[in-house]
């Protein structure tokens, strides 16, 4: 408290014209036991701003407190998503200032609110001021001298969310302040705001997260002493990733944000997190996202800077900008305005605790001065719930002001980015994006139109045959695309947004550590081609505007009636069409084969009508006609080779520390209508007989070594619920439940695994989780090297079928992007020797000696011996043992049909990278990529690469649908043991 006098002599210092102009309005009364009990809960004078410090009082509309029964930041207290929006919509009861939307509903049901506050005049025409938003976002039907009237006319939006992240709770508490004071005080900074624009407040991002949360943090008061569990689910999907779907739009609340964005077109979106002191605005170090509009950047610049000089004239200490992250994945969810000519940003300030108050020792990085922190954070505080909400409020009310004060900069520049988006085409190109007619994946083609739709992006078919020149070096080349090809403009608003998701991403190894992916490629990612066109004469071809969703069209076709033969291209439906009809028997053909005057590859589904139900023909009908899939009638079964394609009993195994990352495959998995059983690790442990249950075990990926995968949290002390109850009533709608989230599969589930793939089941693991069985030894053969050089953080790279037979490489073609983040780098030896085996021989080179690099060594005084010749190997082969290595070998050296089996490899180093970062190339070049290695009756396949990240990795899918569909008949096609 000492400061209190220094700070107060100083706020007089610096800010009379703020004070003076207060007061010439007259004062206007206080809410005065509100105003003390925000004191009450600062924990320094230096931490509250003459912005917040004060409740002005209002004889008609409600204050918080009157509403909830506390003031905003007491602690303890955290407030329901119900009462939220109960303050809310008594604000538009009783204030004209307010008014309130629903923006649409989350995966559990709860309401998503938007509210607007302005003055009185604002809001009654808040449909002509949407209009005008509306004009100026689409320059084409919006000449330039309309323009100039509509920035007259109009005042540009500024919408604050909050709380996307669950555990950071305290915007959602703050934005009720703000709403209240927004709508009652009579400052001319208010009343500036009011005037000039129209606030836009979403308090909860991800509503079912906040209401978990709330249950944990009431769990914990309740129970002083003992363990609150994590917030082991946030969202019904996923956690903290609910962050990173800006791009796939698979979340509700991405889909929610971006409708609402594209019915108000907001020039700023700003998002509010808690973590780092005491407050971060974001601009972030580079390398910045390279699709944006250099005036974005500025924005971003201009605005920091003014919350960063406004806090720090009113004496709080850490307020800084620039370090932190970095600028470059355009998945975070402020990139529903960013790639849309609006301004994305965000703050982190310290929180997450909360409504706690406690000492707290800053990280000590974060006390140093540096060039964009001179005025770092303290390195000890008393840190109140009270005081992050001081922050947050008294730099947003800063920031509005200076929008609002700058009214027609705004607007004016979002409709410059907008123009310049649809100038993109002819000046910095390219000028469209083509999705082929011919691509053999029809139904995945018309899903990333479906998606580029979501996000507000035009889409058109060719209405003839296209030709556009090409560029090939000097060299100029012709390139065609058939009729009904798909064709994304570039002169259009979002051109941007669309070129960000289709463009190859180049991350410098040597720049900033990435903050998250660095590669996203999404025609790559999702097995789709998608070509760069820069020919402008592309945009005079003629071609209609995709309307509706988009689905090829399916069937039977022919009238035979003894087999349906449909052609495996991997297209994720196949997958929902196998399980739709699970009762059918279906074969999949081992060997490409001919019948019906055409090629059908390797998978082929096969479905016999004998032993069929008599209704097949029907049911394949409407299912392939509700999927736009493809069946060919034929006379007679082909003889090829075939073996059945099981509807598998699966499960999905989660662990009770993170549910982040395998909550993508539960959304891919429900998105496509698999069926499966969620099941924690603990289940396996209780589980003596997993085989009677399930034919496929996949263990998702979680972070961790293989230690606390299969150990789980700590058994000590008391067990810690994960359940729904009076006191927890949110945790009741989890995916799952325990009465102790302490305890993983441990070494009992690992027997019971073995068991399972003994008895013919598939264990499946995704990237680093291949550790698990690698390290407790269900698998041998396999082991994982550490990276030395290796740089590929959440990259986009190519992997190289390396075995063709293998029923996990069907539909494929010679080649697949596949998302990989850093690990783990697999290696494959014939034996299970801890060292030796025999990996492929680099060449040994030649001694020194006469001649060049490439001639023969000649001994002197002998007569010449050439050396030994080498087996012709392809990179990735091992070479066979010699009889001596296979003698000192013998106990260790595993039968051919025992060994693992390199279905994917990574491709050579030269040709690895597709998008994103890659240094170090050579460690992964030409390692596994997937792995299946048989054991017993049964398989354990491990995935080096991730094939369902963030709803991005759609080509990828079917390797691990065709793992499981083929889960009895993984040997199929397997080398002879002879062959070696
Ligand atoms: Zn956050």
């Amino acid at each position: 408290m000492k400061n209190s006098r220094f700070f107060t002599v100083l706020w007089i210092g610096l800010l009379p014209g703020l004070i003076l102009a207060a007061a010439a309005q007259g004062p206007q009364p206080l809410d005065a036991g509100y105003t003390a009990k925000i004191k009450e809960y600062t924990t320094e004078p230096f931490f509250l701003t003459e912005l917040v410090d004060h409740l002005p009082a209002s004889a008609t509309v409600p204050t918080p407190e009157k509403a909830l029964g506390y003031v905003i930041g007491a602690p303890g207290k955290l407030t329901y998503s119900a009462d939220i929006y109960r303050y809310f919509r008594q604000l538009e009861k009783a204030s004209p200032r307010v008014r309130t939307f629903s923006m649409g509903r989350t995966e559990e049901g709860r309401e998503m609110l938007l509210a607007a506050v302005s003055d009185e005049a604002n809001l009654k025409r808040l449909e002509r001021l949407r209009e005008i938003t509306a004009r100026l976002a689409d320059p084409r039907r919006t000449p330039p001298e309309e323009a100039q009237k509509l920035l007259d006319e109009g005042v540009p939006m500024y919408w604050i969310t909050g709380s996307i992240h669950s555990t950071e709770a305290g915007a959602p508490e703050m934005l009720m302040e703000l709403a209240y004071r927004l709508a009652v005080a009579e400052t001319p900074l208010a009343q500036n705001i009011r005037k000039n624009c129209v606030v836009l407040v979403t308090p909860l991002l991800e509503v079912d997260g906040h209401d978990r949360y709330v249950d944990v943090y009431r769990y914990k008061l309740a129970n002083p002493g003992k363990r609150a569990p994590n917030l082991v689910y946030w969202g019904k999907y996923v956690g903290h990733d609910n962050n990173r779907d800006a791009m796939a739009l698979s979340l509700a609340l991405s889909r929610n944000m971006v409708r609402t964005f594209l019915d108000w077109h907001p020039q700023v979106l700003h998002d509010l997190h808690e973590s780092i002191p005491f407050l971060y605005v974001s601009t972030g170090m580079g390398p910045y996202n390279p699709w944006l509009d250099p005036i974005v950047i500025n924005e971003w610049q201009i605005l920091a800077y003014q919350e960063v000089e406004g806090m720090t004239k009113r004496g709080v200490p850490g307020v800084w900008t620039h370090g932190f992250y970095d600028g470059w994945a355009a998945n975070y969810m402020m990139y529903v305005a960013q790639g849309r000519n609006a301004i994305g940003r965000f703050y982190e300030t310290y929180g997450g605790i909360g409504a706690d108050t406690l000492e707290r020792t800053v990280n000590e990085e974060m006390t140093q001065r540096t060039w964009f922190r001179p005025n770092p954070p303290l390195p000890k505080v008393k840190w109140s719930h009270r005081n992050n909400i001081n922050l947050q409020q008294s730099a947003l009310l800063i920031a509005l002001d200076y929008f609002a004060s700058n009214r027609r900069k705004f607007l004016e520049n979002f409709y410059a980015k907008s123009r310049r988006s649809v100038a993109k085409a002819v000046t910095e190109g390219p000028a469209a994006w083509v999705i082929p007619a011919d691509d053999p994946r029809p139904l995945e083609c018309a899903e990333l139109v479906n998606l580029l739709r979501l996000h507000g992006v035009e889409v058109h078919r060719a209405e003839k045959e296209i030709e556009v020149a090409r560029k090939e070096g000097k060299e100029e080349k012709k390139e065609k695309f058939p009729p009904g090809s798909y064709v994304i403009r570039m002169d259009q608003p979002y051109s941007r947004q669309a070129d960000m998701l289709l463009d190859i991403q180049y991350y410098d190894a040597k720049d900033t550590r990435p903050y998250d992916d660095t590669g996203w490629s999404f025609g790559p990612l999702r097995n789709v081609k998608t070509v760069r066109v820069t020919d402008t004469s592309i945009l005079k071809a003629p071609m209609k505007l995709v309307e509706g969703h988009v689905r090829p069209a399916g069937g039977i076709r022919g009238e035979s009636a003894a087999a349906y033969l449909i052609p495996h291209n991997a297209e994720n439906a196949l997958a929902t069409f196998r399980f739709r009809l699970k009762d059918v028997e279906m074969l999949a053909a081992e060997e490409p084969f001919k019948a019906l005057n055409r090629e059908f590859g390797a998978g082929t589904f096969l479905i016999p009508a004998q032993g069929n139900p008599p209704d097949l023909r029907a049911r394949i009908e409407r299912a392939a006609q509700e999927l736009g899939i493809t069946a060919h009638a034929a006379g007679e079964t082909p003889k090829v080779a075939a073996h059945r394609l099981a509807a598998p009993r699966i499960a999905l195994v989660h662990t009770w520390i993170n549910t982040q990352n395998e909550g993508w495959f539960r959304l891919a998995l429900d998105t496509l209508q698999i069926p499966y059983d969620y099941i924690s690790g603990q289940v396996l442990a209780a589980t003596p007989n997993l085989r009677a249950k399930y034919d496929v075990i996949l263990l998702g990926p979680v972070p961790g070594s293989s230690q606390r995968v299969v150990m789980g949290l700590p058994l000590y002390g008391e067990p810690v619920p994960w359940r729904g109850s009076e006191l927890t009533p949110n945790i009741g709608t989890s995916p799952d439940q325990t009465d102790d989230i302490r305890g993983g599969m441990g070494l009992e589930g690992l027997m019971n695994l073995r068991r399972f793939v003994e008895e013919g089941g598939l264990f499946i693991t995704i990237a680093s989780n291949a550790s698990v069985p690698i390290d407790f030894g269900l698998v041998e053969g396999v082991s994982i090297t550490p990276a030395r050089e290796l740089q590929a953080r959440g990259s986009v790279l190519n992997a190289v079928v390396a075995d063709k037979t293998s029923p996990i490489a069907y539909g494929y073609g010679e080649r697949l992007a596949v998302y990989f983040n850093q690990a783990p780098i697999f290696r494959v030896s014939t034996t299970g020797a801890a060292s030796g085996g025999a990996e492929s021989g680099a060449s040994a080179g030649r001694s020194s000696g006469r001649g060049s690099p490439s001639d023969p060594d000649v001994v002197q005084g002998r007569p010449y011996t050439p050396p030994e010749p080498k087996p012709e190997l392809k990179p990735w082969e091992e070479r066979p043992l010699t009889e001596e290595e296979k003698e000192s070998q013998r106990f260790y050296l595993f039968p051919e049909p025992l060994r693992p089996r390199v279905v994917f490899r990574f491709a050579d180093e030269k040709e690895l990278l597709v998008s994103g970062m890659l240094a170090g190339g050579r460690e992964l070049a030409n390692r596994p990529a997937v792995v299946d290695v048989p054991r017993g009756k049964g398989h354990i396949v491990m995935f080096a690469n991730n094939p369902m990240w963030r709803q991005q990795t759609q080509g990828s899918f079917f390797l691990l649908f065709n793992a499981m569909l083929n889960f009895e008949h993984l040997d199929a096609g397997r080398k002879a043991p002879s062959a070696r």
